[in-house]
C-alpha cells in the first residue's frame, strides 16, 4: 500500500462534457510536462500551485489528441499531501483512454481502488474515519445521509474518539506506570477517579452504538415492509406513494408474487418501500416463494405498514375493531414496535374508519391511520406517520451518529473490553485492567486509523471506486 510513486486516475464519474484525469506523485510536473505541451511555453514544473494551465495534449509524434486545461497542486497542498495534477479533456473514452495511456508512458502507474485517497491518509490529510466518510460522500443520495457523511469527514468522529482516548491513554500510562514498580505499593492511578472516567466513558461509547441503528437505517435506506392479506391495497398504496405504476394491480388475490422495492423521499431521508406477496396459505409454488421472501424483508424492515382492507371490517366499531386485531395476529404485527396500522379502502367500507382507528389507539404502539390507498386521501398524513417513526431528526443535534459497521463493531467490542477493566479494576488487579484498556485504546484507535494494519487499510481502501 504505501509506495511512492506517480499514480494516475480518471477521477470524474461517467457522462458529462468534460473529464478529469487525476495524477498524484512526486514525478507529477515531470510526466505531465511530456504529455501536455502548453500554448506559452509554460511547464508544471515551474509553476507555482493553485495555478492553472491550458495546453495540448499530445502523442509521441506530436500529434494533438485533445486541448487541456491543467490544475497544479504542490505538496503538501494538495489532496493527497503530495504533487498533483488534475488534467481536464473532453469527456470522450478515445481521449481519456489516449490521454492516460500517454501518462503511462511517461512514467505514471495506474493508480488502484482508493489509492488518492489512502495517499491522503497516509500524508495525514485525514484520519481514517474522514477517509471512509469520501467514500459516503460522494454515494450520500439525501440530506440525511449527506449530512452524516459530511460531518465525518469534517472530523466529527474524530474529535469525539480522540478525546476519549486521549483521557484513557493518560490511566493506561499511570496504570503501567505502578507495574513498573512492581513489588513497591504504590498507587499512581487515583481509583476513584478511574472509576468514574471508565464510567463516563462506557456511558459515551453506548451512547455511539445505540446510534447505529439509526445510522444504518439512514444510510441504508429505512425499510418499509407493507403488509397485509392479499387484496388489502398494498400495490394501489405503493402506486399511490409513487405516483406510478410500478406495482401490478389486480383484482385476483395473490397478485404481487414478488417483492417490489421502491424509493420515496420523506423529509430528507430516504425510505424504501417494500410490497410484499400477501401472507396466506396458499398451495401455489410461485405464491409461497413469494411469501417466503416477504417474510424476509418483514424481518429486516425498520417499519412494518400492516394495511387492512376496510371492506372486510363489519359496521359495528367494537366488532370491526376486534376483527382489525385478528388480521393484525393472522400476519403477526400485534404488539411489534415496527408495526403502523393502516385501514385502507375507507372510502368504501361501511364501518367508520376514524372510529375503529380511535378505539385501536389503546392496543396499539404507534396510533393507526385510515386512507384509501386508491383516492390518495390520508395519504400525506400516512407518510407524516411513517416519518414520525424514525426520530431522523436526531442526526442533526449535536450528538454524532455511527453509521459504518467496521465503527460499530469496534466500538461494540471496546464496550466488552472496557466492562472487563471495570470488573478488574473492582478485584484490584493492576496488571489484567492495564491490559483491558490498552484493548480499548486499540480498537478505538482502529476506527480513526492511529492503531491500524495494512490488512485493514487494503480492506478499506479496496471497496473504493478508482480515481477515489
Ligand atoms: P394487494 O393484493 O394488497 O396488492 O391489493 P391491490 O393493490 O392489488 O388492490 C386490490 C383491489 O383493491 C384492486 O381492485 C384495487 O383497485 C382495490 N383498492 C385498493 N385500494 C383501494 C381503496 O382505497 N379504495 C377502493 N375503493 N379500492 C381499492
Amino acid at each position: 500500500m504505501i509506495t511512492d510513486d506517480t499514480i494516475v486516475a480518471l477521477s470524474s464519474g461517467t457522462g458529462g462534457a468534460i473529464a478529469v484525469i487525476r495524477m498524484s506523485g512526486e514525478q507529477c510536473a515531470e510526466i505531465c510536462d511530456r504529455v501536455v505541451r502548453s500554448a506559452k511555453g509554460r511547464s508544471v514544473a515551474t509553476s507555482k500551485g493553485y495555478t492553472m494551465l491550458y495546453g495540448d495534449v499530445v502523442e509521441a509524434d506530436g500529434s494533438v489528441i485533445d486541448d487541456a486545461v491543467v490544475a497544479i497542486y504542490k505538496a503538501p497542498h494538495s489532496y493527497t499531501g503530495e504533487d498533483m495534477v488534475e488534467i481536464t479533456v473532453h469527456a470522450s473514452r478515445y481521449i481519456i483512454r489516449r490521454t492516460i495511456a500517454r501518462l503511462v508512458e511517461a512514467g505514471a502507474r495506474a493508480a488502484t481502488a482508493g489509492e488518492f485517497t489512502a495517499r491522503a491518509f497516509l500524508a495525514g490529510r485525514m484520519d481514517l474515519s474522514q477517509a471512509e466518510a469520501v467514500a459516503d460522500i460522494i454515494a450520500s443520495h439525501d440530506r440525511a445521509t449527506h449530512h452524516l457523511a459530511s460531518r465525518q469527514m469534517r472530523g466529527g468522529y474524530s474529535d469525539e474518539l480522540q478525546g476519549l482516548r486521549g483521557r484513557l491513554l493518560h490511566l493506561a500510562a499511570m496504570l503501567e506506570l505502578e507495574l513498573d514498580f512492581g513489588e513497591e505499593d504504590v498507587e499512581f492511578a487515583d481509583r476513584s477517579e478511574l472509576r468514574t472516567l471508565m464510567a463516563e466513558i462506557a456511558e459515551k461509547i453506548e451512547s455511539l452504538t445505540s446510534s447505529f441503528a439509526l445510522g444504518r437505517a439512514i444510510k441504508e435506506g429505512v425499510g418499509v415492509a407493507i403488509v397485509g392479506r392479499p387484496n388489502a391495497g398494498k400495490s394501489t398504496l405503493l402506486n399511490t406513494l409513487l405516483h406510478d405504476q410500478r406495482a401490478i394491480v389486480s383484482d385476483v388475490a395473490g397478485t404481487t408474487r414478488d417483492v417490489i422495492e421502491e424509493h420515496l423521499d420523506i423529509d430528507g431521508v430516504d425510505f424504501r418501500f417494500i410490497d410484499t406477496a400477501g401472507l396466506h396459505s396458499s398451495n401455489d409454488m410461485l405464491e409461497q416463494m413469494g411469501m417466503e421472501r416477504s417474510r424476509k424483508a418483514i424481518e429486516e424492515a425498520h417499519i412494518i405498514l400492516a394495511l387492512v382492507d376496510g371492506t372486510t371490517l363489519p359496521k359495528s366499531t367494537e366488532e370491526a375493531k376486534n376483527s382489525v386485531l385478528e388480521v393484525l395476529g393472522e400476519i403477526g404485527c400485534g404488539a411489534d414496535e415496527r408495526c403502523l396500522v393502516v385501514i385502507n379502502k375507507c372510502d368504501v367500507a361501511v364501518c367508520d374508519c376514524s372510529a375503529v382507528a380511535e378505539k385501536l389507539d389503546a392496543v396499539l404502539p404507534h396510533p393507526a391511520v385510515t386512507i384509501s390507498a386508491k383516492s390518495g386521501v390520508g395519504v400525506d398524513e400516512l407518510m407524516q406517520g411513517i416519518s414520525a417513526m424514525i426520530d431522523s431528526q436526531r442526526i442533526y443535534t449535536d450528538a454524532v451518529t455511527v453509521s459504518g459497521a467496521r465503527h460499530y463493531e469496534a466500538l461494540v467490542r471496546a464496550a466488552e473490553a472496557l466492562a472487563r477493566a471495570r470488573e478488574n479494576l473492582n478485584i484490584a488487579s493492576p496488571e489484567m485492567t492495564a491490559r483491558d484498556i490498552r484493548e480499548v485504546l486499540d480498537l478505538l484507535g482502529t476506527i480513526t486509523g492511529e492503531v491500524t494494519s495494512d490488512q485493514i487499510l487494503s480492506e478499506i481502501f479496496s471497496k473504493f471506486c478508482i480515481g477515489k
